[in-house]
């Protein structure tokens, strides 16, 4: 049994637990305390908003002993918000957060009110195309030599993974494809 945490504090936190309850062997638990790091496999940050997610870390003091944790090698898989919350540097901004992942991100990328959309595309990780849906999503601009693409959208960089460490600006939990919670817990959990 693997036992995938989703951090609870704000976002699309249902979403992700639903899909993971789909998967065999998988316990997912709602992450609200630092102390429970200690009871999980991995961890997923969801969508939401960067700037509330990034606050509510620092208010609960999680900010810095999740960082510590990541960088002592927890597996983590940042969706959008999350994505952001991981990135070492994000375009135009000077407040980081957890600035684990060499990448560079620009917060809503494709434009804040209209700037979602859905496609269907290959995806090597999972080996098929699943669907890919933005919500005011970040991309991924820039990437240190340690880090690996994963999936490119319109030429953009919009999946990516280092180490331990996984990010995507899409949702999957937004979807019923269960195939890329599926390859963070097998692949890095
Ligand atoms: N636009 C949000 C942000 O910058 C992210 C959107 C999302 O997580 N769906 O934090």
């Amino acid at each position: 049994m693997k036992y995938i945490g989703v951090l609870g504090l704000q976002g699309g936190v249902e979403e992700h637990h639903h899909l993971l309850a789909q998967l065999p062997e998988v316990k997912s638990i709602d992450v609200k305390y630092i102390s429970q790091l200690e009871e999980i496999d991995g961890l997923i940050i969801p969508g939401g908003e960067s700037t509330t997610l990034g606050r509510l870390l620092r208010v609960f003091n999680m900010l810095e002993p999740l960082k510590q944790k990541v960088l002592a090698g927890l597996p983590v898989w940042g969706t959008c918000a999350g994505m952001i919350l991981l990135a070492k540097e994000i375009e135009e901004e000077t407040t980081k957060h957890l600035e684990v992942m060499d990448i560079t991100v620009r917060r809503n990328a494709y434009g804040r009110q209209l700037g979602s959309f859905e496609t269907m595309q290959q995806v090597n990780a999972v080996e098929k195309a699943i669907p890919l849906v933005f919500i005011r999503a970040p991309l991924v601009s820039k990437i240190g030599e340690q880090v690996g693409i994963l999936a490119e959208v319109r030429g953009e960089i919009v999946a990516c993974k280092e180490k331990n460490m996984l990010a995507t600006s899409f949702h999957p939990e937004l979807t019923t494809d269960t195939s890329f919670h599926h390859y963070f817990v097998k692949d890095l959990c």
